[in-house]
């Protein structure tokens, strides 16, 4: 079995002739919780399109726990979940009608159970008869991974999932996140803007700049690296410029 969650060989996306993601070569290992960071239009959700098999590359490839994106989407799917940036549900259907529905698509046989045991897992027990349409973000969210998790995938994807949720929300899904890691053994790939987040939740980081991974390693041996900064956001901004200049 392959230690790595996620590794990539010179992966790369152009849209038209133009490059968004540059010959990327990143690894994950196996429950880490790793941060992808970058500016707006950096490749961040053109990454996880690639990894969740959403976009085909136009070179390279990655693997999904050992499983090529490119030759064998159907098996990669399998084992992965997904919660992008802004997550749909059939509005007028129940959160167990809703669970139902994207149960039945990854051929569970008996989702009442397993239904029963996420939403416990997402701390959502007590409203599975409630219409999805009457929720806030944060609670659509919980609800997001509830149905990401249902088939028990071994790596995680979550496209900027605190993005529009208040402080409360956003510590509470920080919560989850972490719950899920420590708990299930998850390994959590997730797109953010909030440097503050990546601090309280990853093992480890990446940086892409125009498309190119410009930083990526432990949060632990980043900090180190500049003891003299205060926060995470000094060290983006620090590593940022290097590569700029
Ligand atoms: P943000 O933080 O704003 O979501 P991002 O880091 O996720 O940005 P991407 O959405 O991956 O960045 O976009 C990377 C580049 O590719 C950008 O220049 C964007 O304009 C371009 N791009 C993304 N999707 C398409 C598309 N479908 N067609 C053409 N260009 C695209």
């Amino acid at each position: 079995m392959t230690d790595f969650a996620i590794r990539t060989f010179e992966l790369s996306k152009s849209y038209g002739g133009r490059r968004a993601l540059d010959r990327l070569d990143l690894d994950v290992r196996r429950g880490e919780v790793f941060g992808l960071l970058g500016h707006n239009g950096a490749g961040k959700t053109t990454t996880v399109s690639l990894l969740t098999t959403l976009l085909a590359p136009t070179g390279g490839d990655a693997e999904i726990v050992g499983r090529s994106v490119a030759r064998r989407a159907d098996v990669v799917r399998r084992s992965i979940g997904y919660l992008p940036e802004n997550v749909r549900f059939y509005d007028d259907l129940t959160v167990l009608e809703n669970l139902r529905f994207f149960a039945r698509l990854s051929g569970l046989r008996r989702p009442d159970p397993r239904i029963a045991e996420v939403l416990e897992l997402v701390d959502f027990t007590g409203h599975d008869r409630e219409k999805v349409g009457t929720f806030s973000k944060g609670m659509r969210q919980r609800v997001g991974i509830a149905q990401a998790i249902l088939h028990q995938p071994e790596v995680l994807f979550l496209d900027e999932p605190t993005s529009g949720l208040d402080p409360v929300g956003v510590r509470s899904l920080r919560d989850l996140i972490v719950r899920l890691n420590a708990e299930l053994g998850m390994t959590v790939f997730m797109n953010t803007h909030l440097l503050s987040e990546v601090t309280k939740t990853c093992t480890s980081i990446g940086i892409l700049r125009q498309g190119r991974l410009v930083h990526h390693d432990t949060l632990d041996a980043t900090l180190r690296r500049f003891p003299g900064e205060e926060s995470l956001e000094e060290i983006y901004f620090r590593l940022d410029a290097a590569v700029a200049s």
